[in-house]
């Protein structure tokens, strides 16, 4: 926006570049890296591994790839964070960034004019307001939407130093017996001899609390993590709008929907395993642009074509991953390590659906044809069909307000 000659004034409540979050690594899937048009820096995943299975049915299963299906980043503070990337993006512009302003209130101001006031008492005045500030969206609450929007899942992600991990080394783990409808993943730093452990649990099947399974996770793999120390850790949120969420409101500019809501602060997630990376930055660039056609032509309901564009561009793709969620928490322990173990033989299938972002598609028929010799594999359509209505209905509160 500042680029195409706007004044753009940002916001951050942190003192500091990194947000909200504490130190981590976290994941791109390739179909998601591939399509962002943005040179972030990050280390390409060629192999991954899969802890499945519990007792004597453990499994540990490697998969490598002709090419890669993961790129890490770092969030944070840190010179080398993706965070730190995006802000020297924006240093490089006229965009004045103001850390340790909190957004507090919103009105229309006498000229027409959107007022931001901050907590220490800092007063802004713009044409349009762009919502990024999260999943729990401040912007969302004063304009009264926050019950559009619900958290699908907590997680928790510990920096640990001292656990047996190469550099860049990614560990997906399924263990539907510890973790039902929840999966972890450890990823070895690329440079330094940190890891990240991370935990994301399903609140409808969680049955204890975060720290006990962090604890089980380590009693889980004893020799990866036995030896390891928690540096530092925090639990983070992620969320997922309704299909028919708004994305966009108006503060009584003449039905001008001039506050755009971006990222977890629009609910833009893909639903598979948590991705939201690429669903900011893509709202985000949906709404920038639209702010600056609708700015530089000063015609301010331009700004109405927002929502219906992200809902084409973005929401149509997370509406058909969601099915693939609900697959895989339709699947007993013993369905998904028979899976697991059937496409790890497989990865020319697992590159395909990395590249694609197909998921449905491609892994459907295979979860099918790994169970063919279970007779339970005949309930499958109906506990998918309890699973979704489970889920679907613990969602519809949301979608009434
Ligand atoms: C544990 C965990 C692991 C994850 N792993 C992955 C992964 O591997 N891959 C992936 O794609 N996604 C992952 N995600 C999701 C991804 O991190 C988020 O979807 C992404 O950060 C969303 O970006 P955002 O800009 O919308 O929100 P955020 O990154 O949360 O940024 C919001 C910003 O707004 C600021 N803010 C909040 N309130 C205010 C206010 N009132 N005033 C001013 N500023 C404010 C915050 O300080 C923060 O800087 C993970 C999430 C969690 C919790």
């Amino acid at each position: 926006m500042a680029r195409a000659g706007l004044d753009v004034t940002v916001l951050e409540k942190k003192k500091m570049i990194g947000g909200s979050f504490s130190e981590n690594m976290e994941a791109f899937p390739e179909y998601h890296y591939s399509r962002l048009d943005l040179p972030i820096p990050s280390k390409p995943v060629k192999e991954v591994k899969i802890f499945c299975g519990d007792g004597a049915q453990k499994q540990r299963l490697i998969i490598h790839f002709q090419s890669p299906v993961f790129r890490l980043v770092k969030r944070g503070t840190s010179p080398d964070s993706i965070d730190s990337y995006l802000f020297q993006r924006v240093s490089k512009t006229s965009a004045n960034v103001l850390f340790g302003e909190r957004f507090d209130k919103a009105r229309r101001g006498i000229d027409g004019r959107i007022e931001v006031l901050t907590s220490s008492g800092g007063s802004f005045k713009c044409k349009v307001l762009v919502a990024a500030d999260g999943v729990f969206s401040s912007v969302r609450k004063v304009l009264g939407m926050a019950r559009s929007q619900k958290t699908e899942g907590v997680g928790f992600i510990a920096k640990v130093e001292g656990a047996q991990l190469a550099h860049s080394e990614t560990i997906g783990i399924f263990n539907y017996s510890r973790w039902p409808g929840s999966y972890c993943y450890l990823i070895g730093y690329p440079e330094e001899d940190y890891a990240t452990a991370g935990m994301t649990i399903r609140s409808p099947y969680a049955n204890s609390n975060l720290r006990k399974y962090f604890d089980s996770l380590v009693d889980y793999l004893p020799d990866i993590l036995g030896g390891s120390r928690v540096v530092e850790s925090m639990r983070g949120f992620v969320t997922l709008g309704m299909r028919n969420r708004p994305l966009s409101a108006g503060l009584g500019l003449g039905g001008v929907q001039n506050v755009l809501f971006v990222g977890e602060a629009g609910g833009f997630q893909d639903p598979t395993l948590a991705f939201g990376l690429a669903p900011a930055l893509a709202s985000a660039r949906l709404a920038a642009t639209t702010a600056v056609q609708a700015v530089s032509k000063n015609n301010l309901p331009l700004l109405n074509e927002y929502a219906p564009w992200a809902r084409r561009e973005l929401i149509r793709d997370e509406t058909r991953r969601i099915s693939f969620r609900y697959i895989l928490e339709s699947m007993t322990e013993n369905e998904m390590s028979t899976f697991l173990s059937y496409i790890a033989g497989r990865p020319e299938k697992v590159e395909k659906v990395m590249r694609t972002g197909e998921y449905v598609y491609n892994f459907l028929p295979m979860i099918l044809r790994s169970a063919a010799r279970n007779p339970k594999l005949l309930t499958f359509p109906f506990r998918f069909a309890k699973v979704s209505r489970s889920l679907k209905s613990r969602r519809m509160p949301s979608q009434r307000s």
